[in-house]
């Protein structure tokens, strides 16, 4: 977020580098349940992002002095991969990962329903196997559809997006030359059902209108992610009682 580049960010018809119009997100694909040994997964591409999460639980909690007599605990673990960036990244836990996986377990510990499960850990593992901008909320979105998948209990499924500044504009779903050259960048996940926000982040600098402005159309592409969650599940769901009725 340097907000200094000779680069054209935003040209004078309002058109990014990639062709996208300020209020217009990437491209998504969402598939549920794609690994067989875990027990919920989700594989995920928004523009170049590629995603793979996999969950497993509720399950007893290990290391036990984490465990929670009142209910389970969420434990996270984003990783990106070393050849998941242009400069291959240097392999293993960092703070920016130890940071991120606290903040989408939180954000996913708001809709689960973690007091069905005393003592019980739920883990999830977000691969970052190709990183362009907003992998965060890319794994959160991944996320809450391998949680859905392995059926954990949730009052929602949670979509994420960010909106942001850049070129003086503000943006919807940066991507990576405008999230590097801009001037903010703000992830920001909700709960579609009740409009709370489970996540919001944001580096740089806003207007208070920008900011307002921008989480408008975050909120409304937030709520179209959710559909695109929804369907995911629904096919994964259609593939599943197929399968079913074939072996009866
Ligand atoms: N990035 C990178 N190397 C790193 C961390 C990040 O190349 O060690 C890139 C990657 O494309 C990432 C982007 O910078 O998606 C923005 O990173 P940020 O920390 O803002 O998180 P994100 O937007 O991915 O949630």
């Amino acid at each position: 977020m340097s907000g200094h580049t000779d680069m054209v960010l935003v040209n004078e018809e309002g058109i990014r580098i990639d062709g996208r119009r300020t209020d217009e997100k990437r491209p998504i694909r969402i598939e549920a349940g794609v690994l067989k040994n875990a027990d919920g997964s989700c594989y995920l591409e928004i523009g170049k992002n590629k995603v793979l999460c996999a969950v497993y639980g509720p399950r007893e909690c290990r290391p036990r002095h984490l465990q929670d007599p009142t209910k389970a605990i969420i434990q996270c673990k984003y990783n990106m991969e070393a050849y998941s960036v242009t400069d291959r990244k240097r392999p293993g836990t960092d703070r920016r990962s130890v940071e991120i996986s606290k903040l989408i377990s939180e954000a996913l510990s708001s809709v689960v329903q973690l007091e069905l499960y005393p003592r019980a850990s739920i883990d999830v593992y977000i691969e970052i196997l190709q990183a362009n901008a907003g992998t965060r909320c890319a794994g959160l979105t991944a996320a809450s559809v391998a949680l859905a998948d392995a059926g954990i209990p949730m009052r929602d499924i949670v979509p994420a997006i960010a909106c942001g500044k850049a070129d003086d504009k503000v943006l919807l779903d940066l991507n990576k030359e405008e999230d590097n050259y801009g001037q903010a960048d703000v992830p920001l996940a909700i709960v579609p059902s009740t409009d709370e926000i489970v996540l919001l982040q944001m580096d740089g600098n806003m207007t208070r209108e920008e900011l307002e402005y921008g989480l408008d159309m975050a909120f409304k592409a937030a709520h179209e992610v959710s559909d695109i969650q929804k369907d995911a599940l629904r096919r994964r769901y259609t593939e599943i009682s197929k399968k079913e009725g074939e072996s009866d």
